[in-house]
């Protein structure tokens, strides 16, 4: 089955972007900024563990791509003081896969598997008992030959990640001890992580310049690395930005953000495509989420799980019973104005 972008807990991994996620990626709690509450948390549930001198309990993280996920389960383990395995759902293709893994941890260790929502449903049987009782029945041979063994595991901590926590099902949540959700992150939090990048890095940054980086980023930590590293490219090679001598200034970023086609709130294609969908076919709503998924050739869930949580947060549509809305500000973004009806402006 050929891999959907929103099949990725991130988007659009590019090659380099990948790398440049390892170097910037923030090992301990300090250096990651935002998500306040699940932080704290999770820094007791950690410290409780190890008191305890026992596995922390399985933690279930949500939310869109880029927010920290990953991130997220590398700081676990590193505050354990334990070992990480990283694989995701749809890697795990067969029981076999999934045994040789957990039989290779070792006590107290995490294993991540991202894209919990693709596991193959027999692979998923086969955690709940690894998860809950920490062995595995594993059943070798076939035919009259076949027999059950029964492996006993170590006790480990899986920390899974997805974007689609309502693909997930009822008995793989209920599993989890600690599930959190992870929200899109406001401009001035982002500023410290750009802040921190460019100084990892040795990017010339300035104020200014870091806000507008951050104001354009989607709330995505992921987002704002990205643009961070492509503003300094632009700093460093662009004759026009010359008399700024490779520091990253306020115009820097506008040049080099508009050259990007990044729009001031920093929408993507999708989330444009949602917004005129709504405005031009459906003037303005409401609209049925299922409806405007098939305008827009995405399925509902990933409009509802990865696109929608930000354009409300940012006000651009609402939701009412009879489906989504474009706001004034959606209208305003494109240069239009939102007409009212009649009715609604009697109302
Ligand atoms: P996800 O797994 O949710 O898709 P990641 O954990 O891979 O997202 O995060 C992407 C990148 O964003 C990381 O490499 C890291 O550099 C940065 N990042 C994410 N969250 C934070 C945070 N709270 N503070 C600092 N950097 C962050």
């Amino acid at each position: 089955m050929k891999k959907r972008d929103s099949d990725f807990t991130t988007p659009e991994r590019l090659e380099n972007d990948v790398e440049f996620d390892q170097a910037l990626r923030p090992t301990a709690f300090q250096d990651f900024f935002g998500q306040q509450k699940i932080v704290d948390n999770l820094k007791v549930f950690i410290s409780a563990a190890r008191k305890r001198g026992e596995a922390l309990d399985h933690v279930l993280l949500t939310g869109p791509p880029g927010l920290g996920k990953t991130t997220l389960a590398y700081i676990i383990a590193n505050e354990m003081g334990s070992n990480i395995k990283i694989t995701s759902g749809p890697v795990l293709d067969k029981p076999a896969d999934l045994a040789g893994l957990l039989t290779n941890l070792s006590e107290g260790d995490v294993l991540f598997i991202d894209e919990i929502h693709r596991l193959n449903p027999v692979v998923e049987e086969y955690l709940y008992s690894a998860m809950e009782e920490f062995r595995l029945d594993i059943i070798i041979d076939s035919g009259p030959s076949a027999r059950s063994i029964q492996l006993s595991l170590p006790k480990f901590t899986l920390v899974g990640a997805t974007t689609r926590a309502g693909l997930l099902t009822a008995p793989l949540r209920a599993r989890f001890g600690v599930t959190n959700r992870l929200d899109y992150y406001l401009s001035d939090i982002l500023f410290t992580i750009i802040k921190r990048s460019a100084n990892i890095l040795g990017v010339k940054l300035d104020d200014f310049g870091g806000l507008e980086i951050a104001k354009r980023s989607r709330g995505t930590p992921r987002i704002a690395n990205r643009l961070l590293k492509r503003c300094r490219d632009f700093a460093e090679a662009e004759e026009s930005l010359k008399q700024h001598k490779g520091v990253i200034t306020k115009e820097v970023a506008e040049h080099s953000l508009k050259m990007l086609e990044v729009d001031e709130h920093g929408l993507d294609e999708m989330d444009k495509r949602i917004l005129r969908t709504i405005i031009e076919k459906y003037s303005g709503g409401p609209v049925g989420v299922g409806t405007l998924a098939v305008a827009v050739g995405e399925e509902p869930g990933t409009i509802e799980e990865v696109y929608e949580p930000y354009l409300i947060q940012e006000g651009f549509i609402k939701r009412t019973p009879r489906g989504r809305e474009a706001t004034e500000i959606a209208y305003k973004h494109f240069g239009s104005t939102k007409k009212t009806t009649h009715q609604e402006s009697f109302l």
